[in-house]
């Protein structure tokens, strides 16, 4: 016999394909910050996120109305139309991940706008809404994300240990800290602060702090083209290194991995300073 399924299984489903486990969440939370133009983000981790995992931004925020909506599927304020695909400024706009996430934890979305006096709180368990009232709030959105797969606990299966999953979350922040210099970024683990970058207006000083450079061994580079324009560091050959882990590579502001490229850059840098 055929039934539908009810809606908060199908969004159970779909969750599997945006949420592979805490990063992933991290990933799409600190996205949402970002397009929501914050320049402060905090992120609380507890068991590598199995627990906790809590972002707080100071970004526009949302209305009551768009609050309520923001937990939806396929609800985005980021595009209108198809054509929107091909012009896209922002990182999310698929509309998934904030129904993806709430519906496999338990889960609250605080946020308020700068104009309005209070906040909004939208609770949601499993999936299922469980309130939305008004409370006390500074502009921006805090995130609340507790019990991560509880109610598919045979995805926790999947989750290696605390260590290793809070590992993949401070590399994640430390890429988007790479990409984002103007943005503070700080990060707890169990209620320890472990990053904290300040806000830098050059780029150079956050890649010196997140890579723990000097000034003398970074250099930087530049090149505009007719198609692209490319800007970075590389380090001096006496701190370089054979293998393409201590490389970041971003397209617009977005960390990428890319075999070609890694290599392509591996292999200019090998040639020119002969290592
Ligand atoms: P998408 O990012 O693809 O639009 P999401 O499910 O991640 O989808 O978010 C849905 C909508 O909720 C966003 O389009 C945005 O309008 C709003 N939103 C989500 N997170 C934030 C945030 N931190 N600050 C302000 N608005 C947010
Ligand atoms: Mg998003």
């Amino acid at each position: 016999m055929i039934k539908l399924l009810p809606q908060n299984i199908r969004d159970q489903i779909a969750a599997g394909e945006v949420v592979e486990r805490p990063a992933s969440v991290v990933k799409e939370l600190v996205e949402n910050s970002l397009d929501a133009g914050a320049d402060i983000i905090e992120i609380w981790v507890e068991a590598g996120g199995k627990d906790l995992i809590k972002i707080k931004d100071n970004g526009a925020g949302m209305s009551a109305q768009d609050a309520k909506l923001s937990v939806e599927r396929h609800a985005t304020s980021k595009i209108t139309s198809t054509d929107d695909l091909f012009n896209l400024h922002s990182f999310g706009f698929r509309g998934e991940a904030l129904a993806a996430i709430s519906a496999v934890s338990d889960f609250t979305l605080l946020s308020k706008t700068k104009e309005s006096d209070e906040g909004t709180l939208i609770t949601i368990e499993s999936g299922n809404f469980v309130s939305q009232e008004i409370a006390p709030s500074s502009t921006g959105t805090t995130i609340t994300i507790k019990d991560l797969f509880k109610p598919v606990p045979a995805r926790k299966q999947y989750l290696k240990t605390d260590e290793t999953e809070y590992r993949q979350i401070l590399k994640l922040i430390q890429s988007f800290s790479l990409a984002h210099a103007a943005v503070s970024f700080r990060l707890y683990k169990d209620d320890k602060t472990t990053l904290d970058y300040p806000a830098e207006s050059h780029s150079k000083s956050r890649v010196k702090r997140v890579l723990k450079k000097r000034d003398e061994d970074l250099v930087e580079v530049n090149f505009s083209g007719r198609q692209i324009t490319l800007s970075g560091f590389i380090s001096t050959p006496d701190q370089g290194s054979r293998s393409k882990r201590g490389q970041y590579l971003f397209v617009n502001q977005r960390p990428i991995e890319d075999h070609l490229l890694s290599f392509a850059v591996r292999e200019a840098y090998v040639q020119s300073c002969g290592i």
